[in-house]
């Protein structure tokens, strides 16, 4: 049986925000982890679904880097249309369950800290939103680490969710 490992935003009068990721997600995730000086940044979209009511969100499929992703130690940019290809069919295959939900890319860090430049991306797709759900979230992994950030549809806010141990 998988478990899961939650990520918590607590806000004030409002529903805390969750994202429950299934643990085969972090053994999956955990193959691009850059802990060699060789190993060049990989990344994908996040799918899953939101709990009907809820501020909860199930992480349970990613998509991992496919042929002309730019792949760097310092780089990482997605082809679109190879990991569009999968998300459509998992939407299709889910019957509209299963969403995109957002993002992650890995860091060549211990504790990773977002760039600037991965700060305007992520505001930028909360800010035009293309996607059906009411937020996203962007996940890092660094070589100890991994930090999952949120934002909410046409908001400019991005805020950090927090590790909560059971
Ligand atoms: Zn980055």
């Amino acid at each position: 049986m998988w478990g899961k490992v939650i990520f918590t935003l607590n806000q004030n009068n409002v529903k805390p925000v969750r994202l429950l990721i299934d643990d085969n997600i972090i053994f999956q995730v955990n193959n691009f982890v850059q802990n060699k000086s060789f190993i060049p940044e990989s990344g994908g979209v996040l799918i899953g679904s939101q709990v009907i009511d809820k501020q909860d969100y199930i992480l349970n499929i990613i998509t991992v880097p496919q042929r002309n992703d730019i792949r760097k130690r310092y780089k990482y940019f997605r082809n679109k249309k190879y990991h569009q290809d999968i998300i459509d069919n998992i939407w299709l295959s889910s019957n509209g369950l299963s969403n995109y939900i957002g993002e992650w890319h890995t860091h060549p860090q211990e504790l990773p800290e977002p760039s600037a430049k991965d700060i305007n991306n992520w505001k930028k797709r909360i800010k035009h939103p293309t996607f059906y759900l009411d937020r996203l979230f962007f996940i890092i992994l660094g070589t100890q680490h991994l930090r999952v950030w949120t934002g909410a549809r046409g908001d400019s806010i991005i805020k950090e969710l927090l590790y909560e141990k059971e």
